[in-house]
């Protein structure tokens, strides 16, 4: 594991006709052995790192993920989907416990302090899309994001409150439960509209009620992804999962669905944990893909 260089303040920015998302890192881009991540070796990597590196890997095979979250600008609504790992969390893993970042400093310079958000979107409640649901206040973990109505896809919360492997329980505990507490949930379901021209979508299969969010304006469409797609090797080789998928069958099904989808509508993906620009254009490849960051 291995963090690389990169200008945090920087904020990547695309407009889908009326719409603007805006992406703010967390963490640097972080360098990992894939088998860490990804159902996938070394030598998997490095038959396609003619596409990949130097965007997406490194010379020497390892995968470069980011951990980030994208913020929506639509309908005079601001949406912030998948607010990382958050601080103060103690965590199992090293790269993940006990954050001390500038994550909220960030937002803010890139022109949203938390009070401003109206809508916090997790497109599932896995540790890395939903630690600054909340944060550490005289011992108590609060809302982040004391404004916002916290959406969470139906059965989401009842599957993520019934996991028991590692974290899962303090994830919950930490980061979901007090916004329930605070009243500040709303379900949602496949289908609905946040705003004019952002809608949910179900793509299961990462977890069962994982969803990802489309955004439609002025004849442009982009899909912000989720965990439906850990990295651009998986457009090459998309039976490979990750090795937190909850079902891979599931999983490789929506993926190939999406990057169908993609590659023939010609629309903008923005992926969770893609490097690089971390959005991306899909291009058919007999019945796999590519990716062009855009
Ligand atoms: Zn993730």
């Amino acid at each position: 594991m291995q963090e690389l260089p990169m200008d945090l303040e920087t904020f990547k920015r695309w407009n889908i006709g009326d719409i603007r998302v805006t992406r703010v890192l967390e963490l640097p881009p972080t360098a990992f052995d894939p088998a860490i991540f990804i159902q996938a070796t070394r030598d998997d990597v490095l038959a396609h790192n003619d596409w990949l590196c130097p965007s997406f890997t490194t010379e020497e095979g390892d995968i470069i993920l980011h951990f980030q979250s994208f913020i929506i600008e639509a309908g005079g609504k601001r949406i912030m989907v998948d607010p990382c790992i958050g601080n103060d969390k103690p965590r199992g893993h090293p790269l993940l416990d006990r954050l001390d970042n500038p994550f909220l400093e960030r937002i803010e310079r890139a022109g949203f302090p938390r009070e401003s958000i109206d809508y916090v979107l997790c497109t599932h409640l896995h540790v890395d899309h939903c630690g600054w649901n909340t944060m550490l206040v005289d011992g108590e973990w609060v809302p982040t994001f004391p404004n916002a109505r916290y959406l969470f896809a139906r059965g989401e919360v009842d599957f993520a409150q019934a996991e028991t492997d590692g974290d899962a329980p303090a994830i919950f505990a930490d980061s979901v439960k007090p916004i329930l507490d605070a009243g500040l949930a709303d379900t949602v379901d496949p289908g609905d509209a946040i705003v004019e021209g952002v809608t949910l979508k179900a793509t299961p299969g990462h977890t069962p009620h994982h969803c990802s969010i489309v955004l439609t304006s002025r004849g442009e469409e982009a899909i912000i992804t989720g965990d439906v797609i850990h990295h651009p090797l998986q457009a090459a080789l998309p039976h490979i999962s990750s090795n937190f998928c909850w079902d891979d069958a599931t999983s490789i099904a929506t993926r190939r669905g999406i990057l169908e989808h993609a590659a023939s509508h010609d629309i903008l993906l923005l992926v969770a944990h893609f490097a690089g620009s971390s959005g991306v254009t899909v291009k058919a490849d007999g019945d796999v893909w590519t990716v062009e960051e855009t």
